[in-house]
This record gives structure tokens, C-alpha cells and sequence, in this order.
């Protein structure tokens, strides 16, 4: 192989990576490890889709960016992505440094003007990723050092700083959360509960949900851990339509109807007799314990229900 791979190579690198991706993740639900990304191989040679000390990765077979990375920020109070979103909904990936003609500056603008795709791994713990691909680079902001980044369907768009019609400024929004800012939100809520439903502790992951224990977009809504449980399916159901409630002291309750309600054994075992129950499952560090005040916010809810 020359040092440097034709197109068409480093093109296939990029497909197999995001197929081996889609299968090691659960096509998507879950993260991975810096160990378990370092497993991939291409043409039965190990290859290093993330450049764990820098935050893009460009391959010195290669004339473009193959990843970019974000490290992990613990759970605060803020909203963690206000930071990284454009006005009209995008999201923003920064230069590295300020010289726009930085190796991996350049490795990037590549990547846009080829439109070829990336592969964004988003720190959700410590060395643990939530890889979420296909990205694109569909613009660049060099007053901001920034370069603007479409989620999977959205890069046949042009980036542009004018303002956009609210319909599909909305519209944007909504699939940067959908594709991003959501698959990273699960994946810090499964690692805060290891994976299992605090209700009942279920723990196959093609049942759980992250869920919100207030909507996002109730104004305290924010994406972070803190507003987030892990549920299963048929939890994380109750507890949106208000069957099951949650006090701020972490003890479950069902609404007064449904326990005097007789049906089938889910009904009596999956839901009446958690009544009065504490949350089986609580996240370990405190930091990732659900907020008393979002908490407060939907048992109100619940009670009035
Ligand atoms: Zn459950």
C-alpha cells in the first residue's frame, strides 16, 4: 500500500468502520469503552478510529479527517449543549487551536469539501464514548474557528449565517436532538444506572429507555443526566402517561385506580406491587442522582392526575 491510500480506499476504511460501529454499539444503543473502539481492524490490521489525546483524528494514510472527538464533561447544572449550537440548530465543531492552517485544521476543511463522512465520539464517561455517525461537515465559520456539523440526512444542506425560517430552524433542531444530543443523553443515563431500569432493575437494553422526568421542553427540561431515568419500556410508558409515580425521595407510587384495578400478572407484578417501593436502582455518584426539583415538578403532575 502507498503511504498514502486512494480515495476509494480510505472511503471503504470509512464504510467498514461505520458497519463495525452499528454492530459493536447495538446499532447505536450503546456506548463503548477506548478499549473496545481500539479493536477495529481493517484488511486484518488493527486501525485507530479515535486519536484518544487529540480531538481529531486523521490518519496519515489519509487526506481528510476520519473522527472527531469530545470529551466527557460531568453532569452540572447547565445545559451541556447551549455551547455547541448554532442559531439555527446545528450543531459547531471547534478548530483545533487558532491557525486555521493546523495540520488537523486543514484534515477537516479536506473532510467538507469531499463531504465525506465522520465519525463523532462523544465522551458520556470517563474513556467511554457514544460514537455517532455518520456526521458532515457542512460549513465553516472561520471568524468563530468553528466548522458546522450535519447530523446523517442533513448534508446536502448549505451552511449558511443568514437567518432561517423558523419552520425549518425548528426542523433542525429537532434532528440534531434526535441524532446527537438524545443517543448521547442515553448514554450517560445507562451508564449512571448500569443499564438497568430503576423501577425493576430490568437490564436487556433493547427494553430500556432514557428517560426524561420532565419533558424537554418544559422549561427545566434540560438534557442532562439529572433529568434522566433509566426505564423500561413499559415503565418509562407509566411513568409518562402518570400510572407511576416517582417522589422526590426516590419511592415509587401508583395511581390510586390502577391498584384497585384486577388484571393479569403484569399489572399485579410489573406495576400494583411497587407501590410504596423505593427506586430499585440509584445512580452511585451522587452527581447523577436525579434532581429533587424536576422530581417535585412531576409528582405535582402525578397527584394531580
Ligand atoms: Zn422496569
Amino acid at each position: 500500500m502507498p503511504d498514502v491510500w486512494p480515495e476509494a480506499t480510505q472511503d471503504a476504511l470509512r464504510a467498514a468502520a461505520i458497519r463495525w460501529l452499528a454492530v459493536r454499539t447495538n446499532d447505536g444503543l450503546d456506548a463503548l469503552t477506548s478499549e473496545e473502539i481500539a479493536e477495529f481492524t481493517f484488511g486484518g490490521q488493527g486501525f485507530r478510529l479515535m486519536d484518544p489525546q487529540r480531538g481529531i483524528r486523521k490518519p496519515r494514510q489519509f487526506t481528510a479527517a476520519l473522527s472527531i472527538r469530545t470529551t466527557y464533561r460531568p453532569a452540572g447544572a447547565d445545559r451541556p449543549y447551549d455551547d455547541d449550537l448554532g442559531p439555527d440548530g446545528l450543531v459547531r465543531y471547534k478548530w483545533r487551536g487558532g491557525d486555521p492552517d493546523h495540520p488537523e485544521n486543514r484534515a477537516l476543511r479536506e473532510a467538507m469539501l469531499r463531504r465525506v463522512p465522520l465519525i463523532w465520539f462523544w465522551g458520556v464517561g470517563p474513556a467511554l464514548y457514544k460514537p455517532v455517525y455518520p456526521v458532515y461537515l457542512i460549513g465553516e465559520e472561520v471568524a468563530q474557528q468553528q466548522f458546522v456539523v450535519a447530523t446523517d440526512g442533513l448534508q446536502h444542506l448549505q451552511a449558511t449565517e443568514s437567518p432561517m425560517e423558523e419552520v425549518l430552524r425548528r426542523y433542525l433542531r429537532q434532528e440534531t436532538y434526535r441524532r446527537l444530543h438524545q443517543p448521547v443523553f442515553r448514554s450517560m443515563v445507562m451508564r449512571a444506572y448500569e443499564s438497568r431500569c430503576a423501577v425493576c432493575q430490568l437490564r436487556h437494553s433493547p427494553l430500556l429507555d432514557a428517560a426524561h422526568i420532565v419533558e424537554d421542553r418544559h422549561e427545566r427540561g434540560i438534557a442532562s443526566v439529572r433529568n434522566g431515568l433509566a426505564l423500561c419500556k413499559i415503565h418509562h410508558a407509566a411513568y409518562d402517561v402518570g400510572i407511576l409515580g416517582l417522589t422526590p425521595e426516590l419511592r415509587v407510587e401508583v395511581r390510586a385506580d390502577i391498584l384497585g384495578e384486577v388484571d393479569g400478572p403484569l399489572l399485579e407484578h410489573g406495576i400494583k406491587k411497587l407501590h410504596g417501593r423505593p427506586l430499585m436502582v440509584v445512580p452511585r455518584r451522587r452527581a447523577d442522582r436525579p434532581d429533587p426539583e424536576l422530581l417535585q415538578i412531576h409528582y405535582e403532575r402525578f397527584r394531580a392526575s
